[in-house]
């Protein structure tokens, strides 16, 4: 192995020489301790190293060991349920192993290898076999089953499998290769910043369903896509991020959370797990990795766990699942990075971020996607990134990098926040380039006329924008009374429609078809309303037309009984106008 010295230390970032012919991105264990680190920087032997634990003690003369591998974790069953730090050290195993929160330089397994697991043989004995096929499964929790797959690098004929109970090294299958026998057991290892090869990608055209009328109607998010939560401090970005790991129809969620203020952290770790999965009534948890980046790790560790976690939900989409990645937030990895490169006093670019910035985001949003595995099954990883730009200005570097790259842009908007509408989105700021490869599955879905009526709603919404403006200036009763009409319904889309709260039980959750409905109603309320003032029908009347409340309350019917419901209120919503009567 090999060994050189540190001679020059600044924060997080080590220089050390004497290390020959070391690679790029090399782990190193540094110091005494034994402190993770990662090369980033090379010049002959000299290589400048990131260190992913706090280097307090350490100085120039100390050790610095090559291990001759990239930045790789584990894979395989019982990586569920899990809370990490950022290079996927199990959070509560070191607690017991060290006492501390985390001690530096402990090394431990990701994944329990101790566990037994009951393996059951999907391939066959004589069978031919390829790297990414599946080859067995095991039950990992109650919902999920692990696929096995066959290692990178294995191809060939299947020697022996069977049926085991076992741990991760037990061997469960051998294959002959043209190198030899190979041993397989349920764990894998993959680099982090390598994305794991698949056959082919797919057209994002099924939505990635989130239960969030706001989303799924204006601005809707497909499986394998990519959306960017942008939004100032107390906008609701850890709430949206939390509201969409509970309700959205991913199989996986992987959640990497970049604490925001010094208590966020262990806010997400005390209450993730005690959320419940609303499908299974089970803890969320058991579908659910979460990676902590908790306030006494260095900021270098942010950029390690989201490559971690990108992988992990790779690795899950292999074997056929729908995985949805959180990170929250962006910005503390973009700020990890700007402080990194200040320190190997690279040129600064935009507000002192590096150059490679928006390279960086773009080449983490491209690991999203739709595909056919190599295993041959169908998965996909959608990856929504929370940003917190600071005093909420999106002209800042890390907002306009992702918007570059990013194809579902969810805009937080302070004004929205303090009026208490939630979510905070704004729906005029906020759109989706999905929108039209999923319109034929909500199509199909919610309602053939859907694309036609959220298009509609939409064109009000924006029309109530500039009427605005004009009320600001003269007040609404100049208006003519067809305006004042749309200002009425579109206060009801954003009250009944845009509105929803998270904590409510009926309301936390809109399934697509009832969130068509919805729209069915307010627009025919609207259709209404305009046919009774061209009969001359007082506006003032139709404000005070009961059915508005029924309509207030519908967010509150339940998504399975919605439609006879919906069938109620239109035969009131014809009832009341037919009694306004006017001069027809
Ligand atoms: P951020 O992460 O952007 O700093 P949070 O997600 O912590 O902001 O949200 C701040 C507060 O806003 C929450 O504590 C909550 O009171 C309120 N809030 C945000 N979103 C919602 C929502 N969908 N429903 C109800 N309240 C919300
Ligand atoms: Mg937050």
């Amino acid at each position: 192995m090999k060994q050189g010295k540190i001679i020059k230390i600044s924060g997080p970032v080590v220089t050390a020489a004497g290390l020959k012919g070391i690679k790029m991105y090399e782990v190193v264990r540094v110091g005494e301790q034994g402190l993770m680190g990662e090369v980033i920087e090379l010049e002959g032997d000299t290589a400048t190293i990131q260190v992913y634990e706090e280097t307090t003690g350490i100085g120039p003369g100390d050790k610095v060991i090559a291990t001759g591998a990239p930045l790789s974790i584990e894979l395989g069953p019982g990586l569920l349920s899990n809370i990490y730090d950022g290079i996927l050290r199990p959070l509560d195993l070191i607690k017991e192993q060290s006492g501390a929160f985390i001690a530096r330089g402990v090394n431990v397994p990701s994944i329990d290898h101790n566990k037994k697991w009951k393996f059951k043989a999907l391939a066959k004995k004589g069978g031919e076999v390829k790297q990414g096929q599946i080859i067995g499964e095991v039950k990992e929790s109650e919902t999920i089953t692990h696929k096995i797959l066959v290692p990178f690098g294995i191809n060939g004929k299947i020697e022996q499998i069977k049926d085991v109970e076992g741990n991760l090294d037990t061997v469960i299958a051998k294959v002959k290769t043209k190198d030899g026998l190979k041993e397989i057991t349920m764990v894998q290892k993959w680099p982090v910043r390598v994305p794991r090869p698949t056959q082919e990608k797919q057209e994002p055209t099924i939505p990635l369903v989130t239960g969030q009328r706001i989303l799924d109607t204006f601005a809707p998010l497909a499986k394998g896509g990519t959306a960017s939560i942008p939004g100032a401090f107390g906008t609701g970005k850890t709430v949206a991020q939390q509201s969409l790991a509970k309700w959205c129809d991913a199989d996986i969620i992987v959640y990497i959370g970049c604490g925001e203020r010094g208590n966020e952290m262990t806010d997400v770790l005390e209450n993730f797990p005690k959320l419940k999965d609303p499908r299974t009534g089970k803890p969320l948890l058991n579908r659910t990795i979460i990676i902590a980046n908790t306030s006494n790790m260095p900021v270098a560790a942010r950029e390690a766990s989201v490559y971690t976690g990108i992988t992990l939900a790779e690795y899950y989409r292999d074997q056929g699942f729908a995985v949805a990645l959180m990170a929250d937030s962006t910005s503390r990895w973009a700020e990890a990075m700007r402080e990194i490169s200040g320190r190997l006093e690279e040129m600064p670019g935009e507000e002192g971020y590096p150059a490679y910035l928006s390279t960086r985001l773009s080449q983490f949003y491209e690991r999203a996607g739709r595909v056919i595995a190599l295993s041959g099954k169908e998965g996909s990883v959608s990856v929504i990134g929370a940003i917190s730009p600071p005093g909420g200005d999106f002209s800042e570097p890390v907002t306009q990098g992702t918007l570059r790259v990013n194809k579902t842009f969810w805009a937080l908007d302070k004004n929205l926040a303090s009026m208490r509408h939630f979510p905070a989105i704004n729906w005029l700021d906020s759109y989706s380039l999905y929108l039209d490869t999923v319109e034929g599955w909500y199509k199909e879905n919610a309602g053939e006329d859907w694309r036609a009526l959220r298009d509609k709603a939409m064109e009000l919404l924006q029309k109530e924008e500039e009427l605005q403006e004009i009320v600001q200036l003269v007040g609404p009763d100049a208006l003519p009374v067809a305006e004042r009409v749309v200002l009425e319904v579109t206060k009801i889309f954003r009250e009944d429609f845009l509105q929803q709260n998270a904590y409510h039980e009926v309301d936390a959750f809109c399934s697509p078809r009832k969130q068509y409905f919805m729209l069915k109603i307010i627009l025919h309320f609207y259709d209404q309303a305009m046919d009774a003032i061209k009969r001359k029908v007082p506006i003032d009347e139709i404000n005070k037309l009961d059915v508005k409340n029924d309509i207030a309350r519908m967010k509150e019917h339940p998504n399975e009984t919605f439609e006879k419901h919906m069938e109620k209120i239109m035969e009131k919503i014809d009832k009341s106008f037919n009694k306004l009567g006017g001069g027809r």
